[in-house]
């Protein structure tokens, strides 16, 4: 018999914790562990089921779906047992994210994959995917913020949009035309556009396969891959972001297969199915790749411009570090990394050759403060009943260099003509405790740039000098 003093703990929840998204990530760590390497988890008294316990660092982490309201949640570790209620709390928010797969016209619905292939399986990967990224945004948001949650609503289950585009046109398109496209007939066909945000992936997305020269898949560059690939996209911006369905065959349809996807090391068939896995050519590698492309390109639906480093720079493909127990860093470190163009026109991804100078943040994925703090003041992911009818009177005078508003001024970026940030000021943060004004420092040169500022109630300001 066992007579260790174990302790479970859990790192990113807490007792009577209010939860504004669907799908529950645990995380946590089992101090003084014995020999025992698993942990059982009940939920609502239906459903259990049991989770390693990795040996090297004693820590777990597993996916729950919460139903509405409250959730007893009991978890046990040979003699020692944890017990916590949450509840879930989805937003009363008006602005609703809408995920959608676009079939255009003459194409039969299925995506590239060898199995599993039908429409009805692409809208379930992708309404699974879109419940990722919002319980990823609430979890980043509580690691700012100490506590608290916040995510954006998602609306109904994924649905099929028949577009009117022919699929020859789509195949002959650019991602941007693509972008307007669909853009267009989107706010033409989708009543309330105002409060609604697109996710939509392209269903008719194609790669023909590249060949590698003497069968050296790792001289096949990602340029080429995307060379290789028609009806493609990984773009947004205002209220739609695209993306292409080129690896869907990496993604989960259920909670259960998540883990398996994201460790999943099948090798891609190069010649047969697109591999956007950051030269890892694992099934596993695209599905965390393009989680993390759709994290960055739901990031730019909220007014996120791209940064130097964390999801909004290229380091967006590692949620598989975050979310399992696999140590991805030390086996993918020498790939070459994803870098994100800084061009206000490209916002597609593309790769570089040379490895990444600067070791990986620990927990995979990150958001750097500045975008943090601009979700954390974001309509999307704030409920205020009297949010839009404020007048916000926000303005910038050039000739004092001084933006004004009426609330509280959250933050300030400079962001330059290719829409990186170049540098950034939380004034909420500052000592000045009058911080309805923000006043540009007297060394900081005010041109050829665009002055993004938020206030507390999420009314944002976008001057271009
Ligand atoms: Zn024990
Ligand atoms: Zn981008």
């Amino acid at each position: 018999m066992c007579d260790g003093k174990h302790e479970i703990i859990l790192k990113n929840l807490q007792n009577n914790e209010k939860i504004p998204h669907s799908v529950l990530f645990l995380h946590g760590v089992i101090v003084e562990k014995c020999s025992e390497n698993s942990l059982a988890i009940i939920l609502n008294s239906e459903y259990s089921d049991y989770c390693s316990i990795s040996q090297k660092t004693s820590e777990f982490k597993y996916f729950v779906r919460l139903k509405k309201g409250e959730n007893k949640l009991k978890l046990s570790y040979c003699k020692s047992e944890l017990s916590l209620i949450v509840y879930q709390e989805i937003s009363e928010n008006l602005r609703v994210v809408t995920p959608l797969y676009i079939v255009v016209n003459g194409h039969d619905g299925r995506f590239q994959a060898r199995e599993r292939n039908e429409a009805e399986n692409a809208c379930r990967r992708i309404s699974l995917g879109l419940e990722i990224v919002q319980m990823i945004f609430a979890e980043k948001i509580r690691g700012f913020c100490g506590s608290g949650r916040k995510t954006f609503r998602l609306g109904r289950e994924c649905q099929q949009f028949h577009s009117s585009l022919k699929l020859q046109e789509a195949y002959s398109m650019t991602e941007s035309e693509l972008w307007s496209f669909f853009a267009r007939e989107l706010i033409d066909r989708m009543p309330n556009c105002r409060n609604h945000k697109f996710v939509a992936f392209i269903g008719c997305t194609s790669y023909k396969g590249v060949s590698s020269d003497g069968g050296d898949e790792s001289a096949v560059s990602y340029e080429s891959i995307r060379a290789a690939t028609v009806g493609n996209a990984a773009l947004a911006s205002g209220g739609l972001a695209l993306l292409g369905s080129g690896t869907l065959f990496s993604w989960p349809e259920s909670l259960s297969e998540i883990k398996r996807c994201l460790e999943d090391e099948t090798k891609v068939p190069m010649t047969e199915l697109m591999d956007d896995s950051g030269y890892r050519r694992t099934f596993g590698g695209c599905f965390t790749t393009s989680l993390g492309t759709l994290l960055h390109e739901m990031g730019h639906i909220f007014d996120l411009a791209h940064c130097d480093e964390g999801v909004m720079g290229g380091g967006s493909d590692r949620l598989d570090q975050m979310l399992t127990l696999r140590d991805f860093h030390g086996k993918y470190e020498h790939v070459p990394g994803r870098c994100v163009p800084k061009g206000r026109e490209v916002k597609c991804t593309v790769v570089r050759r040379e490895p990444r100078g600067r070791p990986f943040n620990s927990t995979g994925v990150y958001f750097t403060e500045n975008c943090l703090m601009l979700l954390v003041s974001h309509k999307w992911f704030n409920d205020w009943p009297w949010g839009s009818q404020l007048d916000a009177g926000l303005a910038f005078n050039a000739h004092t260099r001084r933006i004004s508003g009426k609330f509280p001024l959250q933050l300030v970026e400079m962001r330059n003509c290719c829409g990186l940030t170049e540098r950034y000021w939380i004034v909420s943060a500052s000592k000045d405790t009058n911080n309805i004004y923000f006043t540009f420092p007297p060394h900081i040169q005010l041109i050829k740039c665009t002055i993004f500022c938020i206030d507390a109630f999420g009314n944002m300001l976008n001057v271009e000098l």
